[in-house]
């Protein structure tokens, strides 16, 4: 059967997650199996806690041994993992078949009566290895881009998290793509993961329940309106204008605000889901009056949802989360513009990351003089940009992969 490892990934026999269905069905076939083992895989794969084929007993031990030659039970080589806010919150670091390191994040929350809603368990997964949009107050954004996942290494961050849930007598209720990477970046896969995850035999999780984030690529936006209308788009806006949002979100050069909320709009209209925006909330950058003010009037009547989260400190540059107060008064004022807003505590803070700072440690830091220069240079681009200048060239990341130490 011709079946080709994605671009980058090693040459190691695939993983179960990368095959679909059919794909499956016909290596069973081609081990001489029964069709019905198909079934007994994928039960012992998404509805048990095996973690490799000899814990899947019910295909006994010669289709086991033939299973373990041709394909990995799983995507991970090694999983760590750190709990943290009291058992609330369990951070994975997951390696992969060629080395590579992301992370995975298990946020568990308590029914909430006031809402009628019940417990809830959310997996935030990632989407690729790095990424390359480089965002400067992210952790992610300041290792560079390592490759794409496949559409299985993707599914098997939700496996495991839901192999956690079951020890624990709980389900998995959503899946947030707010990990690692540019969802959209990697559309390819993450559509593919997305159907994976919803296939009843694989979890079967509701379209509904899944949310894909992006910093704001347009063409992605679109296509996930017309081929996966279900989906909850949150779009990560930060500013609302263009010199700060360059700053903030290099790829605003390429799409810029109002291509972004034009996009955002679109996709609303057109599947009748309301958009998150997120907003990471930087002191002195992106929550003076004037941006609170602009931010409200860009999304003043949009019926849109406003997250905002205190930026998690990162090592490479000089800023810090905004104040408390400063988050709650922004919260006012965006309320009252008729928009519904949340603010995030940041989930994973005491295990060392929001995005990709668990592998940002892993991958050891940037030297010194590289995280001073950085520093130095954003100090100089963000007083340009709160002046209103837009600048042409984003700032190189200073990390292990950014090459500048
Ligand atoms: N690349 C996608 C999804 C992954 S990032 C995107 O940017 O939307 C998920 C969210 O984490 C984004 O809203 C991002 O802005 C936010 N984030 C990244 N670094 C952060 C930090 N240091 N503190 C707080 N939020 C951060
Ligand atoms: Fe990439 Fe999102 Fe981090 Fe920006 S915030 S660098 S888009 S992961």
């Amino acid at each position: 059967m011709n079946v080709t490892a994605p671009t980058g990934a090693s040459q190691r026999p695939l993983s179960l997650s990368d095959l679909s269905a059919n794909q499956l069905a016909a290596r069973v076939s081609d081990l001489g199996a029964e069709s019905y083992r198909v079934t007994q895989i994928l039960d012992g794969a998404w509805r048990s806690v095996a973690t490799s084929w000899s814990g899947v007993t019910t295909l006994g031990k010669p289709l086991q041994e033939r299973l373990a030659n041709e394909i990995r039970f799983s995507a991970f080589d090694e999983i760590e993992r750190q709990e943290a806010e009291d058992g609330a919150t369990t951070k994975l670091l997951l390696t992969l078949s060629d080395g590579a390191k992301v992370e995975a994040v298990l946020m568990r929350s308590p029914a909430d009566p006031r809402r009628g809603s019940g417990p809830r368990a959310t997996v935030c997964v990632s989407s690729q290895a790095g990424c390359a949009v480089g965002c400067p107050f992210c952790a992610t954004g300041e290792l560079g881009f390592t490759r794409n996942l496949s559409a299985g290494e993707i599914q098997d961050q939700v496996r495991v998290a839901r192999q956690i849930l079951r020890t624990e007598d709980r389900e998995l209720t959503n899946v947030v793509y707010m990990g690692m990477g540019e969802p959209l970046q990697n559309i390819d896969a993450v559509f593919a993961s997305i159907d994976g995850l919803t296939d009843p035999a694989r979890g079967g999780i509701g379209q509904r329940r899944i949310t894909v984030s992006t910093s704001g690529v347009v063409p992605g936006i679109e296509r996930l309106a017309k081929q996966r209308p279900q989906i909850t788009l949150a779009v990560s806006l930060h500013a609302a204008r263009n010199p700060l949002r360059d700053l903030l979100v290099p790829l605003n050069r390429k799409w810029p605000v109002e291509a972004v909320i034009s996009a955002a709009d679109s996709h609303s209209r057109a599947t009748g889901r309301r958009t998150t925006y997120e907003v990471t909330m930087i002191d002195g950058i992106n929550d003076r009056a004037e941006d609170s003010a602009a931010l409200a009037s860009l999304l003043r009547g949009s019926g849109a949802h406003v997250n905002l989260i205190p930026m998690n400190a990162v090592a490479h540059t000089p800023w810090q989360e905004s104040k408390p107060e400063r988050i709650e008064q922004i919260a006012n004022q965006l309320r009252a513009a008729g928009l519904t807003v949340t603010v995030r505590r940041n989930r994973g803070r005491e295990a060392g990351a929001a995005c990709g700072q668990l592998a940002a440690e892993k991958a050891g830091a940037p030297t010194p003089i590289a995280v001073a220069r950085r520093r130095e240079l954003l100090v100089a681009a963000s007083a340009a940009a709160l002046q209103g200048q837009r600048t042409a060239q984003p700032i190189a990341p200073s990390g292990p992969l950014g090459g500048e130490a």
